[in-house]
């Protein structure tokens, strides 16, 4: 049976450490689905399809990844995709309480599907699309905290 996970975000936008986590676990997975959460209650920068493509950019060179979209739970988005696996990346122990805490409801929910942490780099720790969001507004230069492929003068945010 293929190793299929789901990594699961709003990835507004998709920065290096998204990536760094993404690459790694291609050890570990034979598939991994960057999933973007859809949830129409709240207001995002980017575009859901901007963010998709931004993404789909990255990693248009491997056929183990794939970019999609989803509504509603992830774990029923994982159930739908025969994922068995929710790849989430640690950067600190406030990400640690806030994942443990989701990882142990979808436990609860949906006990066959297990959440795999994997600890971000220190030069990546610091790296928050929040933070990343201020500085494409206020006109600043965020490209080093991107991956190469998405040239963010390409594309349009939303106030
Ligand atoms: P969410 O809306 O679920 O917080 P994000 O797009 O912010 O979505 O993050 C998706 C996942 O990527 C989360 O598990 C988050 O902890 C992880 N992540 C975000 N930034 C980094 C980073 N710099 N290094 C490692 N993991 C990260």
């Amino acid at each position: 049976m293929k190793k299929i996970a789901v990594f699961p975000g709003s990835f507004d936008p998709f920065t290096i450490g998204h990536e760094g986590i993404v690459l790694r676990a291609l050890d570990l997975f034979d598939e991994i689905i960057v999933a973007v959460g859809a949830n129409a209650l709240k207001k995002n920068y980017y575009p859901l399809e901007t963010r998709k493509e931004m993404i789909r950019q990255v990693f248009r060179d491997e056929r183990r990844i794939s970019v999609d979209h989803y509504e509603g739970l992830t774990v029923d988005y994982c159930k739908k995709m025969n994922a068995r696996y929710l790849l989430r990346g640690l950067r600190t122990a406030a990400d640690f309480e806030f994942e443990r805490a989701i990882a142990q409801i979808n436990k609860a929910m949906a006990h066959d599907i297990e959440s795999v942490f994997l600890l971000t780099v220190p030069e990546h720790s610091p790296v928050n699309s929040t933070i990343i969001r201020d500085i494409i507004r206020s006109g600043g230069d965020a490209s080093m905290f991107v991956p190469e492929a998405i040239k963010l003068s390409d594309y349009r945010g939303e106030e």
